[in-house]
C-alpha cells in the first residue's frame, strides 16, 4: 500500500462480514463501482471465520458422538472413539477455509476492489483505512456501514488469561476441559456447550434469567432443558457469577443465586453474555453518523442513517444480531443506492439455537402474543406421534404454531427437535405468503418426515387431525 494513496468508490461498504459483503456483491451487480474494507485477512465476517461456519462443523462433529453413543438403543454398539483433537480442528478450519476462498474468489468475478485494514471516517465523504503496510484514503459516493460487534465482557473479571474464553477462543479448541463453566445459557453458550460436552467435557451452566435461551418460549426449550440436564453437570438459572479467582489449580468462580454453591473449580470458562455493536469503533462522529450511547446506529426502513447518503446494517443497526438479518438489510441498502423502490418488509427473521435438540422460532412468541393481548389459537403437535421422529428415538420434540383467532392467519410457530432450524423455513414462507391453518394443513406434506409435523399442528388448530385424538 502507498502511503496516503486515495480510492474513489461509487459504494464504499465498511466490513466483510455476511452483510457487508452481501451489500458489496448486490451493489456491483447492480453496476456500481464498489470498494470493500475489511480489517482482517479473510471475508466473511465473525459469521464465516469465528461463528457460524466453525460452530456448525464442531456441532456436526459433536452430532456424530451422540448418534454413535446413543446407537446402543438401536442395537448397534460402537467402542468409545478416539478423538484426535487436531483433526477435529483441522476439518472445522477446512471448511471457513474453502469458504473465505470462495468469497475472495466472488468479489474478484464482481471487480469489487477488497481493502485490508481498519476504516475510520475523516468526514462525510472519505475513510481512512490503516494497515500494517501504510494508510489509504477512500473517497464515496455512498457508504454503507457493516463493520458488525463483538462478545460483552464482563467487567471485573480476568481478560488476558485464555482460559477465561469468548466464543472465539472456545471456537479455537486449544483443548477439551475437564471441566468448563459456560456463562449465559443463551444460543452461544449453549450450542458451545454442546460442543464441548460430546468431546468430553463436564458441563456447568450459568443462566442469569429464569429459563435458558431467555427469548423463546419456555415449552420451546423445555426437551432441550430435559436433555441436557442429564448429560450436564449442573444449570444454574437465576444466578450470577459474582468473581473468578486465578489460582495455580484452576478458575475458582463465586457464584449468587438458586442451587448454586458459594464458589466452584473449573479449568476453563465461557464467557457468553450477548454481543454489543462496533458503533463506537469507526470515527463516526467525523461523518456526522449518530451512533447511541450503547454504539448502535439509528436507521429507517430503508437502512439510511440520519446522514441521507450513508446507510448501515446488521448487528450495528440492532437486535437480533443474526447473519440472515444481516444480508437481508445488506441487499436492501445496495437495492436504495441504485435507486430501487426498496425497503426493509420482512415480517419475521426467523431464530435458531443449533443444540441438540434444535430450536427454533419465528414470528409472533407466546409470550409476546399474551403481553400485547393478542388473541391466538394455538396447537402443540407431539412429536411422540409422529413415526418420523420415533424412527429416529428423538420423541421428545415438539411444533408449536399459533393462528390469529379470526383470520385464522399463522402468526408463529416454534419448533424444538433434531432438524428445527431447518424445518422453520416453512413457517417463515407460510408467514410471508400469509397461509393460515387450513392451507397449511391441506399442503400435502410428505410421510413420514419431520415436516409433517407442521402440518399436524396446523390440523390441530383446525380440528381436522387424525394423527392424534383432541377431545373437542
Ligand atoms: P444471548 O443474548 O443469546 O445470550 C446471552 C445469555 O446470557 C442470556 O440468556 C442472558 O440472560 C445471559 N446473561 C447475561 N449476563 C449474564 C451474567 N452476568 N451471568 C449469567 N448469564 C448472563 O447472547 P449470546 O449467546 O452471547 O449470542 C450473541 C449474539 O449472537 C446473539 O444476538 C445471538 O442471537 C447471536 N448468535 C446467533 C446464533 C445462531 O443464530 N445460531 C449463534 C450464535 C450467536
Amino acid at each position: 500500500m502507498t502511503e496516503n494513496s486515495t480510492l474513489q468508490a461509487e459504494v464504499l461498504v465498511l466490513g466483510g462480514g455476511p452483510g457487508g459483503y452481501t451489500a458489496a456483491f448486490r451493489a456491483a451487480d447492480l453496476g456500481k463501482q464498489v470498494v470493500l474494507v475489511e480489517r482482517y485477512p479473510t471475508l466473511g465476517g465473525v459469521c464465516l471465520n469465528v461463528g457460524c461456519i466453525p460452530s456448525k462443523a464442531l456441532l456436526h462433529t459433536a452430532a456424530l458422538l451422540h448418534e454413535t453413543r446413543e446407537a446402543s438403543h438401536f442395537g448397534v454398539h460402537f467402542a468409545e472413539p478416539e478423538i484426535k483433537l487436531d483433526e477435529v480442528r483441522n476439518f472445522k478450519d477446512r471448511t471457513v477455509k474453502t469458504l473465505t476462498t470462495g468469497l475472495t474468489a466472488l468479489a474478484k468475478q464482481r471487480k469489487v476492489t477488497v481493502v485490508q485494514g481498519t476504516g475510520q471516517f475523516a468526514s462525510p465523504h472519505t475513510l481512512t483505512v490503516t494497515a500494517a503496510d501504510g494508510t489509504r484514503t477512500v473517497e464515496f459516493q455512498h457508504c454503507i456501514i457493516a463493520a458488525g460487534s463483538q462478545p460483552v465482557k464482563l467487567p471485573g473479571f480476568p481478560q488476558d488469561d485464555p482460559r477465561v474464553m469468548d466464543s472465539t477462543g472456545a471456537l479455537a479448541l486449544a483443548d477439551i476441559p475437564e471441566r468448563l463453566l459456560v456463562i449465559g445459557g443463551g444460543i452461544i453458550g449453549l450450542e458451545m456447550a454442546t460442543v464441548y460436552h460430546a468431546l468430553g467435557a463436564e458441563i456447568t451452566v450459568v443462566e442469569l434469567m429464569d429459563q435458558l435461551i431467555p427469548g423463546c418460549d419456555a415449552d420451546l426449550v423445555r426437551p432441550l432443558h430435559q436433555r441436557i440436564k442429564k448429560q450436564y453437570a449442573n444449570i444454574y438459572l437465576k444466578t450470577r457469577v459474582t468473581g473468578i479467582e486465578v489460582k495455580a489449580d484452576g478458575l475458582h468462580v463465586s457464584f449468587e443465586g438458586e442451587g448454586a454453591p458459594a464458589t466452584d473449580r473449573f479449568d476453563r470458562v465461557l464467557v457468553a453474555v450477548g454481543r454489543k455493536p462496533n458503533g463506537t469503533l469507526i470515527g463516526a462522529e467525523r461523518a456526522g453518523v449518530q451512533v447511541s450511547e450503547r454504539g448502535f446506529i439509528a436507521v429507517d426502513k430503508q437502512q439510511r442513517t440520519n446522514v441521507p447518503h450513508i446507510f448501515a446494517i446488521g448487528d450495528i443497526v440492532g437486535n437480533p444480531m443474526l447473519a440472515h438479518k444481516a444480508t437481508h438489510e445488506g441487499k436492501v441498502a445496495a437495492e436504495v443506492i441504485a435507486g430501487h423502490k426498496v425497503a426493509f418488509q420482512a415480517l419475521t427473521i426467523p431464530s435458531v439455537a443449533y443444540t441438540d435438540p434444535e430450536v427454533a422460532w419465528m414470528g409472533l412468541t407466546e409470550t409476546e402474543a399474551q403481553a400485547r393481548g393478542i388473541a391466538y389459537d394455538k396447537a402443540v403437535f407431539p412429536w411422540a406421534a409422529s413415526g418420523r421422529a420415533l424412527g429416529i428415538g428423538r420423541k421428545e420434540g415438539l411444533t408449536k404454531i399459533l393462528c390469529d383467532k379470526e383470520t385464522r392467519r399463522i402468526l408463529g410457530a416454534g419448533i424444538c427437535g433434531p432438524h428445527a432450524g431447518d424445518l422453520i423455513a416453512e413457517a417463515v414462507l407460510a408467514l410471508e405468503m400469509g397461509a393460515d391453518a387450513e392451507d397449511i394443513g391441506l399442503s400435502i406434506h410428505p410421510h413420514p418426515t419431520l415436516a409433517e409435523t407442521f402440518a399436524f399442528a396446523a390440523e390441530m388448530v383446525e380440528g381436522t387431525i387424525t394423527d392424534l385424538y383432541v377431545k373437542k
